[in-house]
C-alpha cells in the first residue's frame, strides 16, 4: 500500500481551495493500492489557509504565525495512518512544507527553492518509508 498527498488525486485540500490532479496517482488509488492523506488538514487547519514556508527548522505563514507544532500533529496522524496501512512507499506533492521531498519553498514567499523534506515527508523517512513525488514517479 501506498500513501498519496490527497490534493493529487483531486481532493481540494490546498491552501488556495484547489488540488493538483495527478492521473497516475488517482489510478493508484482506484486500483485500491494507495491512500490520500493530507497532513496539513489532519493538523486541524482550513481550507483554504495562508500559505506557510519553512525557515529555520519552523513552519512560519506569510503573516508570520508559527504553527510548527499544527504541521508536526498533523503529521503524525498521517504517519499512523501510513503504519496502520503498512506503506511502504508515500508519494508527495513536490515542494509543498508538509509533503515536499528534497526541494522546499525557503521561507521568503519568493519562490525560492532550498534543499530540504516537508514536515510529513521527514517523519514518513525517519520511519523508513520511501518517499518520492510526483514529479520523479
Ligand atoms: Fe497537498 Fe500535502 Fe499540502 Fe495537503 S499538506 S494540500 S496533501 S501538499
Amino acid at each position: 500500500m501506498k500513501i498519496v498527498s490527497a490534493c493529487l488525486v483531486g481532493i481540494n485540500c490546498r491552501y488556495d481551495g484547489k488540488s493538483k490532479p495527478c492521473k497516475k496517482i488517482i489510478e493508484l488509488v482506484k486500483k485500491g493500492k494507495a491512500i490520500p492523506v493530507c497532513p496539513e488538514l489532519l493538523g486541524g487547519l482550513p481550507t483554504p489557509r495562508i500559505p506557510a514556508e519553512i525557515k529555520n527548522n519552523e513552519v512560519i505563514t506569510r503573516n508570520g504565525k508559527n504553527i510548527t507544532e499544527i504541521y508536526i500533529k498533523g503529521a503524525e496522524e498521517g504517519l499512523k495512518i501510513a503504519k496502520m496501512v503498512k506503506a511502504k512507499i508515500a508519494i508527495l506533492k513536490a515542494r509543498s512544507p508538509s509533503c515536499g521531498y528534497g526541494q522546499i519553498y525557503d521561507g521568503s514567499f519568493s519562490n525560492k527553492l532550498v534543499k530540504g523534506n516537508g514536515v510529513f515527508a521527514s517523519i514518513l523517512e525517519s520511519n523508513g518509508i520511501k518517499i518520492k513525488t510526483e514529479e520523479n514517479l
